[in-house]
């Protein structure tokens, strides 16, 4: 079984890959050091210099961890696209790291496009999805040169060329159901045929749709897509995935005389939230992958397409670490509950998915061993839990800070603004120094947007 990401970062792993974890960091920033004083420090920053100076709750994000992930992503796939999952994160200087390090993005709206280019992210270099592509997001895509446009319904093929200008042509790819389950959580298990993306090999709407781009000539199909879910530990089910498409451009090719050249096939690549949880290694998928791809395209007679991978998670999941500060300590029901001042406004993922977190007390040390606790937020929902049954130190009390690592990947990209509490702001650590990239959101923003009465 494969274990993290190889980041030229992670220069402590194991010959397994599996970072020790003698001071319980082995799921943070490579760059993140314990410091005799109960600190910790991230890209030489302090986290309770930045809880002090920033406030709390604040996302902090290593940059050269980011950097480092895209790196080692273009080092195991150095012959294919790297487009960088924009849904799990995006702000200006996301897309401009992956801008520079040569990743291209996947954006999933008009807001996530407009964001990107007009941060100077070359529009050739994006690919859009979207399984209900609204009318707006189909004109900005086009208008701003899109490179892919990723099929994902019949009636949007129509919609879709009737807005390509006379003598244009958009290329186009088709989101395929490969009918592979694999996946950390039912709501993120997008191969199978029981869910709303993509287009179903079996019914054979996949192939419906084929025919009907080819009948289009504003429209070019280069190549079939899938993504196939998230948090998958395993090379196994894209190898699975490979092979199905492979076998779906032989037919298009025998059906339509038409050879596909590009593949993509998605991202869902595994992180560790907590030490010793899996991850997917990049290199291990490249290799299986490739091997798959060649083998397939050789049983087919087919040429070798160009290959596409989107990971988002696995770039940005492990660069974030989330710092809160202890509002209450409670003793009830059996239980202790400690309440920081974020919650599911800025994580919905433990509500959502019931991913467990590894929280940990910084700023001081303690005086007392651990205890187990529930880390709740402060929202007015029961199920507002941000990790359950952990060990924090017994003396946990308000005014304390708690850090949760891996944060960077679908928290502030999912945040909401329930009970009006306003979302945290972003600070990129790097070299010992800190910067804001959002900054809060204020009473102020959110008065602004409430017009009527
Ligand atoms: N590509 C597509 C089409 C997706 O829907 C997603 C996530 O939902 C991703 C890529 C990124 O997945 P992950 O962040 O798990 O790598």
């Amino acid at each position: 079984m494969t274990v993290s990401v190889p980041s030229p970062l992670c220069a402590a792993s194991t010959p397994s890959g599996q970072q020790p974890d003698t001071d319980g960091l082995s799921v943070w920033p490579a760059s993140a050091r314990s410091v005799p004083d109960g600190d910790v420090t991230v890209g030489g920053v302090s986290l309770a210099e930045v809880a002090d100076r920033f406030g709390t709750p604040v996302y902090v994000l290593d940059e050269a961890e980011v950097r480092g992930r895209c790196r080692a992503y273009r080092a195991a796939f150095p012959e294919a696209d790297v487009v960088y999952a924009a849904k799990a994160f995006l702000c200006r200087a996301v897309a401009h790291w992956a801008e520079e390090e040569g990743l291209g993005l996947d954006v999933c709206s008009a807001g996530e496009l407009e964001l990107a280019v007009t941060t100077g992210f070359p529009p050739e270099r994006i690919v859009m999805h979207g399984n209900a592509k609204s009318p707006a997001d189909l004109r900005a895509a086009v208008r701003l040169g899109v490179g892919r446009i990723v099929v994902d319904s019949a009636s949007e093929i129509a919609r879709l060329a009737a807005i390509v200008a006379p003598g244009e042509r958009q290329s186009v790819m088709v989101r395929v159901v490969p009918g592979i389950a694999a996946g950390g959580h039912a709501a993120v298990r997008t191969g199978t045929e029981d869910q709303k993306f993509g287009l179903s090999i079996t019914d054979g709407s996949a192939q419906h749709a084929i025919a009907k781009i080819l009948g289009q000539p504003h429209l070019e199909l280069v190549g079939l897509h899938c993504h196939i879910g998230s948090q998958i530990s395993s090379a196994r089910p894209y190898v699975a995935a490979v092979r199905r498409l492979v076998g779906l451009m032989a037919r298009v090719r025998e059906q339509h005389g038409v050879v596909l050249g590009q593949l993509d096939i998605g991202g869902g690549h595994a992180i560790a939230y907590r030490p010793g949880e899996e991850s997917l290694d990049a290199a291990v998928l490249a290799s299986r992958v490739h091997a798959e791809l060649a083998d397939g395209c050789a049983r087919n007679a087919l040429p070798v397409p160009r290959l596409t991978l989107e990971p988002g998670r696995a770039v940005i999941g492990p660069a974030g670490v989330a710092v809160y500060r202890v509002l209450s300590v409670k003793r009830t029901g059996g239980r202790t509950f400690v309440a920081v001042d974020g919650g599911m406004s800025d994580n919905p993922r433990p509500a959502l998915y019931g991913v467990r977190y590894a929280p940990r007390l910084i700023g001081r040390r303690p005086t007392a061993g651990p205890a187990v606790v529930t880390v709740v937020g402060r929202h007015c929902e029961a199920g507002d839990v941000l990790a359950d049954a952990v060990a924090l130190p017994a003396d946990v009390r308000p005014g304390d800070l708690l850090a949760v690592p891996a944060a960077g990947a679908y928290h502030l990209s999912m945040a909401s603004a329930y009970n009006l509490v306003g979302r945290p702001p972003v600070i990129a650590v790097r070299d010992g120094s800190a910067r804001v990239l959002v900054r809060r959101e204020s009473l102020d923003d959110m008065r602004r947007r409430d017009v009527g009465i």
